[in-house]
């Protein structure tokens, strides 16, 4: 291939993410960071860039460094404070490196569900028309604060890649840092040097991770995240002079289960379940029972603590399934409002507990009426 016809590209990794309150490039998406993932998108491209500068900050360098270490084509560049500076100091990089001729591609890192068919649209209309800005006509009626309605026809959204004639970019850039006029895009500062739109076939699918809120939309869109699975187990002795306990639901009964909090066995293979699949341990690590706070304790209340643990780690529970071992007494009344007690304390719907319950045909100590056992599964979903 000629040096005219070299494709470059431009991942600008180097912004602060405050809208999402995290480092949203140390996310993963089916396994792959949001650079990993635009790389790939990059190098199955129709033509694969020769070179790919990635503009980083120092959060996300250590991820640069690492996709160079495994591909030479890939180039770590320390970013600038905006934008501008961050695309400026790439295309310099590209400079130093040997580009001169060709086009270069300038992505947003963020767009990291960018398919190979959009960039070759970008690259296609650079080479053949000097710039490609891929573009999605507006499809919602847009209102101003009044509520007007502004004609829509003839509005494009615009993404990236946004790519260009390299040289008339780095000119056109250089020419806006002398000016200190970085706008927000890289068609702006093309079309400030006096160089003319070309829009190419951007996508849906192509949006940028900005919002938590978008993080279940990139997750769906990257093949999901499998469901991590729970068990727990519990037995509790059944003596007289205890109220028996089951899923928050006193249940009128000679005897009752021995422990130090309520001994309610079912909730307390559910917390099982839920703590065993986010590894974190089992329920007496978390509540022991030689503390006294938790003496009589309703086991509702260490299900919601356990809730709350899940969900500061990114967890949120998504269905429970349950089984209570015991002779007697018919536990059948009572399931409804074990179930209801369950998912509210979990903060789930109720179609996504089950509980149900078993003897154990007059063998074994259940069967003796000595003790009763419950056994859960569980799914674990990552929360937003
Ligand atoms: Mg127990």
């Amino acid at each position: 291939m000629s040096a005219a016809g070299n494709v470059y590209a431009v991942l600008l990794a180097a912004g602060a993410g405050t809208r999402m309150g995290e480092n949203k490039l140390a996310l993963t998406f089916g396994g792959k960071t949001p650079l990993r993932l635009c790389c790939d998108a990059f190098l199955q491209s129709e033509r694969p860039p020769c070179t790919i500068v990635i503009a980083a900050s120092e959060e996300t360098r250590a991820e640069a460094d690492a996709l160079a270490a495994e591909d030479a084509r890939i180039i770590p560049a320390n970013g600038g404070a905006t934008r501008g500076a961050s695309v400026l100091a790439a295309l310099r990089a590209l400079r130093k490196n040997g580009a001169e001729e060709g086009v270069v591609a300038i992505h947003d890192a963020a767009r990291c569900l960018v398919s190979p068919r959009v960039i070759d649209a970008a690259v296609r209309g650079a080479m053949e028309q000097g710039c490609g800005v891929a573009a999605i006509p507006m499809r919602d009626t847009v209102r101003n604060g009044a509520g007007a309605a502004l004609p829509r026809d003839g509005l494009f959204l615009m993404q990236t890649p946004q790519a260009f004639c390299f040289r008339s970019i780095l000119a056109a850039y250089e020419a806006a840092e002398v000016a200190g006029l970085f706008a927000t895009d890289d068609l702006a500062v093309y079309m400030e040097a006096g160089h003319e739109a070309h829009f190419t076939e951007g996508s849906i699918m192509n949006q940028k991770l900005t919002y938590r809120e978008d993080l279940p939309f990139f997750r769906a869109a990257c093949g999901g995240e499998a469901p991590r699975i729970g068990f727990g187990e519990d037995t509790h002795a059944l003596v007289a002079g205890r109220n028996l306990v089951l899923g928050g639901v006193s249940i009128l009964h000679e005897t009752g289960l021995l422990g130090h909090s309520d001994a309610d066995v079912l909730t307390h293979a559910v917390i099982d379940a839920l703590l065993g699949a986010a590894a974190l341990g089992d329920i007496g690590a978390h509540f022991p029972d030689t503390d006294e706070r938790y003496r009589g304790i309703s086991s509702l209340m260490l299900l919601r603590e356990t809730a709350a643990l899940l969900r500061a780690e990114g967890f949120v529970p998504g269905n429970v399934d349950a089984t209570v071992i015991a002779q007697r007494p018919k536990l059948a009344p009572y399931i409804p409002a074990m179930r209801e007690n369950i998912a509210e304390t979990l903060g789930i719907p109720v179609s996504c507990v089950s509980v149900k319950a078993t003897t154990s045909e007059r063998m074994n100590d259940e069967g003796a009426e000595k003790c009763m056992t419950a056994r859960a599964v569980c799914t674990l979903l990552r929360g937003v």
